[in-house]
């Protein structure tokens, strides 16, 4: 299959109409979208990516009306985040509409949904005149891409599209809440923060995952976001030890020597160079990749969960 390149939201967008499969940008990292009512388009995500077939999409909407194309209700704590945060780096799992079909929510009964913030995005959302599933752009497994560059290292190839826009603007994952009961439950932490979302509604709480409990986010337990590099976390007093093929990224300078370094002037600039880096380190033959440990709060929980699972990879 040959890849098609384009800076045009509308030309993009046409490949959806069709059936195709598109790369587009948007605020959190570059998603790889279908036609969420088109079952062959969609399997051709799963297909495309390696993905699990057990690990549900995304759907993204250009307009608040497509969401009543997506769920059976919207329930009130959902409905206050709506009017609160979008659009936004937010995903709220509402209970699913018959018309969206199972293999898009991997058979669950719920649905993430999802408006973007980027302009582009949603510029080539009401183009494609449907809502659209798109989970990131990368295969599965390796960091998400933050810029077209990096789908196009991925799935050149194997998808319909790309569309070019600039590097994303955050650089991690939505926040996925399940709005279903009456407590919203946060399964992936991401740019809008833990506070953030208990402003709104207070009682909302960080899914914690119990022993024997059948896991709500199935996307949580495949492996994630790593670089080929063995990930380690450490903190400002941590020893490291002088060998060749080493990489550091963090808030401090260390005072050992690096082959790569990436210094970061704060939480969120280490939040949006991340993934970029762990792709960089790769490219470079880097054998092991340093993180500093941030402050759990704000995005740095969501950069400290991502570090995490990069190191358990
Ligand atoms: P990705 O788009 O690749 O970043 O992955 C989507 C994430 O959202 C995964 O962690 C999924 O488990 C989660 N997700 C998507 N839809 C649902 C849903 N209906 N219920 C729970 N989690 C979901
Ligand atoms: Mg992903």
């Amino acid at each position: 299959m040959k890849t098609i390149l384009t800076k045009s939201p509308t030309k993009a967008a046409e490949f959806i109409r069709r059936g195709g499969i598109v790369a587009f940008p948007t605020e959190t990292v570059y998603g790889l979208g279908a036609n969420v009512f088109d079952e062959k388009a969609v399997a051709k995500i799963f297909e495309a990516k390696m993905r699990p077939a057990d690990n549900p999409l995304i759907a993204h909407v250009g307009n608040l009306e497509q969401i009543k194309l997506l769920a059976r209700e919207i329930t009130p704590n959902a409905q206050k985040f709506i009017e609160a945060f979008f659009p936004a780096p937010l995903t709220l799992v509402l209970p699913k509409s018959e018309n969206v079909p199972l293999i898009a929510t991997a058979n669950l009964d719920t649905i993430g949904v999802r408006m973007p913030q980027s302009d582009l995005a949603r510029e080539f959302l009401r183009h494609c005149e449907t809502p659209v599933v798109a989970p990131s752009a990368n295969l599965s497994g390796k960091p998400s891409p933050t810029d077209w560059q990096a789908v196009f290292e991925d799935l050149n190839g194997r998808i319909d599209c790309i569309l070019q826009g600039e590097a994303t603007e955050i650089g991690l994952e939505s926040t996925v809440v399940d709005c279903t009961s009456d407590v919203p439950l946060v399964l992936r932490s991401g740019a809008i923060s833990l506070e953030e979302l208990q402003k709104i509604v207070p009682e909302t709480q960080l899914y914690q995952v119990k022993e024997n409990e059948i896991i709500r986010s199935p996307g949580l337990k495949h492996r994630h976001y790593s670089p080929k590099a063995r990930v380690i976390l450490i903190n400002r007093k941590s020893q490291i030890a002088n060998r060749k093929s080493q990489a550091f990224i963090g808030l401090n300078k260390p005072k050992e020597k690096f082959e790569l370094i990436k210094i970061c002037a704060s939480v969120e600039e280490y939040a949006h160079e991340v993934f970029a880096f762990f792709r960089r380190c790769d490219h470079a033959g880097i054998e092991t990749i340093y993180c500093e440990i941030v402050e759990e709060k704000g995005i740095g929980l969501a950069l400290t969960d991502r570090l995490r699972r990069a190191s358990e990879g």
